[in-house]
């Protein structure tokens, strides 16, 4: 079994607590790997290396050239274990090795690779329009690192999101200590011996996998730490905000979502059915932005939830580590039984279990967590299988009568993160996206953003943006400079005033 260490100061050192965990595979239930468990002792050296790394070391003052140059050592290096990073997604995170080769890592390559280049043609001093009132000067704006960012990140998708919090911090000259959720936090661990094989400074990057109150709290809490960009749950998200109040840190969240899914009647059911099944059943439906609530119009309901159940009874679920599976596992035992447990939530409120809702145990998956593809129709959007997030492979299928009353029930509910609509009328479709209150809003497709691009959350589903110059803008201070024009003393704004 392979051990991993927290990565900290450019060092990998054993907890101060000696403490390890066991790192699980959930196709099998069986352990892989054991990682250092960070506690506050952990944290606070690492938010100490960090910090000496921002105000003593050569990161923030090195040009934005020279540090995408850094990165992209960092990158040719990630491009070389690329196959070891699959795999170990694969085995610590339960993503199918399909999802893992085609999209989790090279997805994540990418986004390192965009936004190291971007960040370093970024405008970091940016002209502002003369004014000359009530004198004249030049006016202009400087962007600056924060300095010591923190990273919290969920295990849905560790190696993305370590690089979602990772490259946009360091192209922008900040330092960072990323804390990976403890369920999933090997790739990126091995993320950080890349690092620390490409010469980045130490402390530039310090990786400490602990728990959310232990670690996490720490983290937030601590006034030498510049900002805070935390993806997870909403309910924690709440949390990290009262946390970060003590200081007015700067705060980015990435939350929770439940996507509504509108199929207008004009779609062309052969992309948009088997389209819908993939916005909910990517990674098991384990994704913050999925499309989980679906909204089809009577006229076509049965012959849509027809179609839907047909495919769903097709996906193999197997083993993640199989390339035959669809669908691989839940991520543990506690996520498998939250899943079971909204099944009969949904029942007990009345929606049709229209496929689905038991556990598997495919061949090769014995110990692992499993669960059908499951669909709930005649779902009423107040249940709470339609409010709720579950985190797993259901699908919640409502009717409607007039689009109007589609895009109400889908703007009613606290998350905002995506939407989609399916349509073969452009212009209509894009007037409906319009009018969805989220963040992301796709036309015949799901999932698929871009690094150029922003994505974050309307409502309870976030604040702020990660990606393309939005996302930079977030890990950069604004300071105004004003170099004053007038030439002689008797000119000065102040020199009318107070006559000195
Ligand atoms: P979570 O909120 O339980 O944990 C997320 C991270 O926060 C983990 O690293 C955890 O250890 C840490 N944490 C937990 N409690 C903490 C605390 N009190 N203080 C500081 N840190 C704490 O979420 P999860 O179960 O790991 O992931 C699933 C959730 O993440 C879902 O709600 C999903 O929608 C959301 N998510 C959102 C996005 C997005 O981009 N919007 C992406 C992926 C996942």
């Amino acid at each position: 079994m392979r051990e991993f260490k927290l990565f900290v100061g450019g060092e990998f050192a054993d907890a101060a607590s000696g403490q390890t965990v066991e790192s699980q595979d959930p196709s099998t239930g069986g352990s892989i790997a054991t990682v250092a468990l960070g506690g506050a002792e952990d944290i606070d050296r690492a938010i100490g290396a960090a910090r000496t790394a921002f105000d003593e070391g050569p990161w923030p003052g090195m040009t934005p050239a020279e540090r995408a140059g850094a990165m992209r050592r960092v990158y040719d290096g990630i491009i070389a274990r690329q196959d070891e990073l699959v795999e170990w997604e694969t085995l610590d995170s339960g993503h199918t090795m399909r999802m893992s080769s085609l999209f989790t890592i090279p997805y994540g390559n990418e986004y390192w690779r965009h936004l190291a280049e971007l960040g370093s043609r970024y405008e970091y001093q940016q002209s502002v329009e003369p004014y000359g009132f009530p004198v004249e000067a030049w006016d202009f704006v400087q962007r600056e690192p924060f300095g010591v960012c923190a990273g919290i990140i969920p295990w849905n998708f560790p190696y993305i999101m370590a690089v979602w919090k990772l490259a946009p911090a360091l192209i922008t000259g900040n330092t960072v200590v990323l804390k990976p959720a403890l369920e999933t936090p090997v790739t990126a661990l091995i993320l950080a011996e890349i690092v620390a094989e490409a010469g980045i400074p130490p402390g530039v990057v310090n990786v400490v996998p602990g728990h959310g109150p232990g670690a996490g709290e720490v983290l937030v809490a601590d006034p030498r730490v510049d900002k805070v960009a935390f993806t997870g749950s909403t309910e924690v998200g709440r949390r990290i905000m009262q946390l970060a109040s003590g200081t007015v840190k700067k705060v980015t969240l990435e939350l929770g979502g439940k996507g509504p899914n509108i199929l207008l009647d004009d779609a062309d059911l052969d992309i948009a059915v088997p389209g819908s099944l993939w916005a909910v059943y990517l990674h098991t439906g384990q994704m913050c932005e999925a499309g989980t609530r679906m909204f089809v119009p009577s006229s076509l309901y049965d012959e849509v939830t027809a179609r839907l159940v047909e495919l769903a009874e097709g996906m193999v679920v197997g083993p993640a580590t199989d390339f035959a599976s669809d669908l691989g596992p839940l991520l543990n035992r506690r996520q498998l039984e939250t899943v079971e447990r909204y099944v009969q939530i949904g029942q007990d409120e009345g929606a049709k279990l229209l496929t689905g809702g038991e556990r598997v145990t495919p061949a090769g998956g014995e110990g692992g967590f499993y669960f059908q593809p499951t669909i709930f129709g005649d779902v009423d959007n107040s249940m709470k299988v339609a409010q709720e997030e579950i985190f797993g492979p259901v699908l919640s299928v409502i009717r409607y009568d007039a689009v109007e009353d589609a895009l109400r029930q889908a703007n009613d509910s606290i998350y905002g993160l995506s939407g989609g609509v399916w349509s073969r009328d452009i212009p209509r479709a894009l007037a409906l996206a319009k009018r969805i209150k989220a963040g992301t809003v796709w036309i015949n497709d799901w999932h698929m953003l871009s690094p150029a691009a922003p994505f974050g959350g309307y409502k309870q589903s976030g604040v702020g943006r990660e990606f393309g110059r939005w996302g930079l803008d977030e890990y950069l201070q604004t300071k105004y400079i004003r170099v004053d024009q007038t030439p002689t003393k008797e000119q000065k704004f102040w020199y009318q005033i107070l006559g000195l």
